[in-house]
C-alpha cells in the first residue's frame, strides 16, 4: 500500500436545499456485500468518522445550525484518542499538547479562534465562546484557558490529552532528527513494558486536524476546525488551523473551507480565503476553485495537504494532494460516503 499522508478532515457537508424524499426503490437490484480486511486502524477511523458526521448530521436534520453542528461533530472528534485534536492531540518537541482551534459563521463573519490552550477540553467550544461572547476574534495561551474557565467550558489536567501512541510517536521522530528527548509528562501513565503498535503510517503524525464545514436549514455555512498542530512543532508554533482565512473561513457570499496540511504553506497562501474569493470573484465552481488551489498555487510552493468546501447552495468539495485525507460526507436525504485514499470518489 502506498505511504498515505493521513490528513483527518471530516466534511460535514448537510445540503439542506437539495434535500429530496426518499422513496423506496423498486427491488432491481441484488444486493451485495464487498468486505475489505483492512488494518483495523482503518476500521476504527472509519467508524469514528460515521460517528462524528451523524453527530452533526443529527443536529442539522433537527434544524439546527451549522455552527451547533460543527461543534457537536467536533466534540466526538476531540474526545476521540485516534485524532489530532484535543485527547490524542501529536505532542510539542518539549512534551506538551498545544491546542488550536477556530470556528467561522458565514451568516455574520463572526469568527472565533485559539492557539496554543492547554486545560481547555473542547477546544472548539471555546473558540465558539471567544466568538459569541468575547469582542475579540483570537486568544492564545493561558489566558486563552482562564477565559475558557471563566465561560464555564470544562477544564482538565493537561495530562488528560496525553497518549501513549502520540507519546512514542515524538520519541520516534525526536531520536531519528537526534534531538534531545524530553521528560515523559506529569501526570502521564507509565511507561508500558513494551512500545506500543503503530497503528498509523509513518507520515501519519504530520497531519490528524480534524475539521467541518456545513450548511444549515436556514441556509448558512459555517466551518471549524481544530488540532494539535504538528508534531515536535517548538518555539509557540501556531500553524493555519486558528487562522482565519488560512485553515477556517466562511461567508455565505462564498464558501466554508476547513483545511488541513503542513500550516506553514497555508498560511502563506491564505488557502481559505483563496478558495473563497476564487468563487466570489470569478464565479468559479466550487470544486474547481478548491482544485486551483490546492493543485496549482499549493503544488507550486510545494506545500502539502488538502481542503473541504461547501457553498449555501449545496454545492460540495474536498481537494488534497496528499496520497490520501480521511474524508466524509453526508447531504441531507443522501448516503454517508466516507474515503480515505485517493483513487476513492
Ligand atoms: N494544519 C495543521 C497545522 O499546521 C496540521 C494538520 O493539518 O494536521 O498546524
Amino acid at each position: 500500500m502506498a505511504k498515505i499522508c493521513i490528513t483527518w478532515v471530516a466534511v460535514l457537508a448537510i445540503a439542506a436545499l437539495a434535500a429530496h424524499a426518499q422513496t423506496a426503490q423498486p427491488a432491481t437490484h441484488h444486493w451485495a456485500i464487498v468486505v475489505h480486511g483492512g488494518a483495523e486502524t482503518e476500521a476504527a477511523y472509519r467508524a469514528s468518522m460515521k460517528q462524528a458526521t451523524e453527530a452533526g448530521a443529527k443536529v442539522l436534520d433537527s434544524g439546527g445550525s451549522s455552527l451547533d453542528a460543527i461543534e457537536a461533530t467536533i466534540h466526538v472528534l476531540e474526545d476521540d484518542p485516534l485524532f489530532n485534536a484535543g485527547r490524542g492531540a501529536v505532542f510539542t518537541a518539549e512534551g506538551k499538547n498545544e491546542l488550536d482551534a477556530a470556528i467561522m459563521d458565514g451568516s455574520n463573519l463572526k469568527a472565533g479562534a485559539v492557539a496554543g490552550v492547554t486545560r481547555t477540553r473542547h477546544p472548539i467550544s471555546l473558540a465558539r465562546a471567544v466568538m459569541d461572547k468575547s469582542p475579540h476574534v483570537m486568544l492564545v495561551g493561558a489566558g486563552a484557558d482562564s477565559f475558557a474557565a471563566s465561560v464555564g467550558l470544562e477544564q482538565v489536567d493537561p495530562s488528560y490529552f496525553f497518549t501513549e501512541r502520540r507519546w512514542q510517536s515524538l520519541v520516534r521522530q525526536l531520536k531519528k532528527e537526534g534531538r534531545p528527548i524530553p521528560p515523559r509528562p506529569a501526570g502521564a501513565p507509565p511507561a508500558p513494558p513494551a512500545p506500543v503498535a503503530e497503528i498509523e503510517p509513518p507520515d501519519a503524525h504530520k497531519y490528524g486536524t480534524v475539521g467541518v464545514v456545513a450548511l444549515d436549514r436556514q441556509g448558512n455555512i459555517a466551518a471549524g476546525t481544530s488540532t494539535g498542530g504538528t508534531q515536535a512543532k517548538q518555539w509557540g508554533r501556531v500553524g493555519d488551523s486558528p487562522i482565519i482565512g488560512a485553515g477556517t473561513y466562511a461567508s455565505n457570499q462564498s464558501c466554508a473551507v476547513s483545511a488541513t496540511g503542513t500550516g506553514e504553506y497555508f498560511i502563506r497562501l491564505g488557502v481559505a480565503r483563496e478558495i473563497c474569493n476564487l468563487v466570489y470573484f470569478k464565479g468559479m465552481p466550487l470544486q474547481q476553485a478548491a482544485d486551483q488551489v490546492i493543485h496549482k498555487e499549493l503544488d507550486a510552493i510545494h506545500g502539502d495537504g488538502g481542503i473541504i468546501a461547501i457553498t449555501p447552495d449545496g454545492q460540495l468539495a474536498w481537494s488534497f494532494n496528499t496520497p490520501g485525507m480521511y474524508r466524509a460526507k453526508l447531504s441531507e436525504g443522501g448516503k454517508l460516503e466516507i474515503g480515505i485514499y485517493n483513487d476513492e470518489p
